[in-house]
């Protein structure tokens, strides 16, 4: 295992939030004649983008046999707007990319590059009448990484775990001799032997873990498994670093090591897992409601009180709900100086787009309402916290607090680093 995917891993929830809106768009999008003219392109790490040039000038000219002429051009047009924008990148990067490109239902071109949160693991080029966004969304699905660890006298095993992903480190033998019968003195020499071989093996793995989940691949949460006592000895051990030592979030039963006993271990962790991501989110929502509870003037809430506290550079945490997913949009008229603003829920957004068409515009009665500007509310509010230093955490609503956050809160709210207002 090599130690590239250590920096990627620290994106914020919030980007990865973004980049789930960013996919659900593209998941919306169909080809313009819904023929097979949308190009999907994946591209493993540190790849050079000269032979994938290459590859796709070759598509283009076997383009040109396609049987319905206007989708062999649209693949071509495809084709060359994505041939002139990567023809200045040298390498796909350290976790590949992933471009989308077609033309769409807008009867345009459109061109989108992602660089994925994890490494791309397949190399993909395909023409569909859907941009083909899976290996992504899978990326999304957890944002936390985990360590897993499987003690034994006999052996150790650590792995991480990220979303569907899982990896093992490190799988070692200890050569610690198992607990034979013995007869005589020599039984209590060789108990003692064996006794200071296991604590020996111990000290090991804990400076294996210690490295491993503090430095190389840094876990938010540790479960560890093994056999009864093998486990409840190690924990005593003392050797394990105190801060790894804080993420211990579980202890299992296992009684093997190595791949079948670190899938058991995952199994057996699931619900402490879930659990985990929640409390953290809990946590947050109940720091919250303590100032707001107590009156101290450090909690503020909704849309405009927030962004109010942000542009003064008062918050600390942002806290907005995942409901929240509302693109907000600058409405004009091409036949007068008409110009209103609305907002719809992200995934409303298709639906409203072809509604406008056919609305009339309240002053000149004319259909000729278009979008002059949009923006959704998360990525305005993270532009606004990244700008004085704030923290914004995207809440669920799976649980009882994150839903309290979108139905009485409106979905938006901050613990402040001062009080902004006196008598508040
Ligand atoms: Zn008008």
């Amino acid at each position: 295992m090599s130690q590239q995917n250590n920096q990627e891993d620290k994106r914020s929830s919030v980007e990865r939030y973004i980049l789930k809106h960013e996919i659900e768009k593209l998941e919306a999008k169909r080809s313009f004649n819904m023929s097979t003219s949308l190009v999907t392109i994946y591209v493993p790490p540190k790849t050079r983008l000269s032979d994938i040039s290459s590859q796709l000038k070759d598509e283009y000219g076997t383009a040109t046999n396609i049987k319905d002429k206007s989708t062999g051009k649209a693949v071509q047009a495809a084709l060359s707007s994505i041939l002139s924008r990567i023809k200045n990148i040298p390498h796909s990067g350290e976790n590949g990319i992933a471009i989308f490109c077609g033309i769409t239902q807008g009867n345009k071109v459109e061109f989108f590059m992602i660089n994925p949160p994890e490494p791309v693991s397949i190399k993909l080029y395909l023409c569909d009448n859907v941009f083909h966004i899976n290996h992504i969304k899978e990326m999304l699905e957890s944002k936390t990484r985990y360590g897993l660890a499987l003690i034994a006298r006999g052996g150790a095993t650590l792995a991480v775990v990220q979303g569907p992903r899982l990896d093992i480190i490190r799988d070692e033998d200890s050569f610690v001799p198992g607990k034979h019968k013995m007869g005589g003195q020599s039984q209590a020499r060789f108990q003692r032997l064996t006794e200071e071989a296991a604590q020996r093996w111990y000290g090991k793995v804990s400076e294996m873990m210690n490295k491993i989940y503090l430095e190389d691949f840094p876990v938010e949460g540790l479960v560890i498994g093994g056999p009864a006592l093998s486990k409840t000895e190690f924990l005593e051990s003392k050797e394990i670093d105190y801060r790894l030592r804080e993420k211990v979030i579980g202890v299992f039963d296992v009684g093997y090591t190595g791949k079948v006993g670190i899938r058991e271990l995952l199994e057996r962790a699931q619900d402490k897992l879930a659990d985990f991501e929640l409390v953290k989110e809990r946590v947050l929502m109940q720091k919250f409601m303590e100032h707001l509870g107590k009156d101290t003037g450090l909690a503020t809430y909704g849309e405009k009180q927030v962004k109010d506290a942000l542009e003064k550079a008062a918050v600390e945490i942002v806290l907005i709900s995942e409901d929240v997913d509302r693109v907000s949009m600058e409405i004009k008229c091409d036949g007068c100086d008409y110009s209103t603003t609305e907002s719809v829920r992200t995934k409303d957004y298709n639906e409203f787009f072809k509604k406008l068409s056919d609305r009339n515009c309240p002053q000149c009665n004319e259909s000729k309402l278009f979008i002059e500007k949009e923006s959704d509310l998360i990525t305005e509010l993270n532009e606004l916290a990244e700008n004085t230093g704030a923290r914004l955490e995207v809440i669920s609503t799976a649980h009882e607090d994150g839903a309290m956050l979108y139905g009485a809160f409106g979905g938006i709210a901050a613990i402040l680093r001062y009080k902004l207002y006196d008598g508040y």
